[in-house]
């Protein structure tokens, strides 16, 4: 599978109050580097862990596919293809599953949009189905200090973790991040 790299680690997240350390893998800089930097639109990917490992590493992550919808401020991400990816997975017992997506925000404002807290509420829902209680659905923003020149070379990401709240029903909290 051409837009999926299985070995590196790309992220490891600790659950909220303790730090999350981030490094910005060669997928997400590779992708970013093929569509941000050169249209100044959204790209982004999905995010995997472990099957039966923690639920809070994450180990690797992939592109949108081709057929993402991609505009200034928004990034489409097609559920065909993450079934493919998840079907591929499968078939060759990589023992990965996906548990977030990714994306640039071009301007650079690290803050999630409205559709960004709807669409990492809907991912917890999947990923509830498959793991029950515990669930978390993980929402990393790309930015870049020198947006306005289009300079993508020092990526900086945004941690965002959703989970289940007894009392906000889904709650989703900003994660502390050391870079590794
Ligand atoms: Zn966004």
């Amino acid at each position: 599978m051409s837009n999926f790299i299985a070995a590196p680690v790309l992220l490891r997240v600790a659950f909220h109050p303790a730090v999350v350390r981030l490094y910005c893998g060669p997928r997400i800089r590779e992708e970013i580097h093929s569509t941000t930097a050169v249209d100044g639109l959204e790209s982004g990917g999905y995010l995997f862990s472990a099957a039966t490992g923690p639920l809070d590493e994450l180990v690797s992550a992939s592109g949108a596919g081709d057929r993402a919808r991609r505009s200034v401020d928004a990034i489409g991400l097609e559920h065909a293809y993450i079934d493919e990816l998840e079907r591929e997975l499968r078939r060759s017992n990589s023992g990965l599953v996906a548990s977030g997506t990714w994306h640039s925000h071009p301007d650079s404002d690290p803050r999630p949009s409205d559709t960004d807290l709807q669409a990492w509420g809907a991912g917890l829902e999947i990923v509830e189905q498959r793991v029950g209680d515990g669930a978390r659905f993980f929402g990393v923003i790309v930015t870049t200090p020198e947006w306005a020149r289009g300079d993508w070379s020092y990526p900086e990401m945004h941690a965002f973790i959703t989970r289940r709240d007894p009392i906000s029903d889904i709650a989703c909290e900003r994660a502390e991040i050391e870079e590794v």
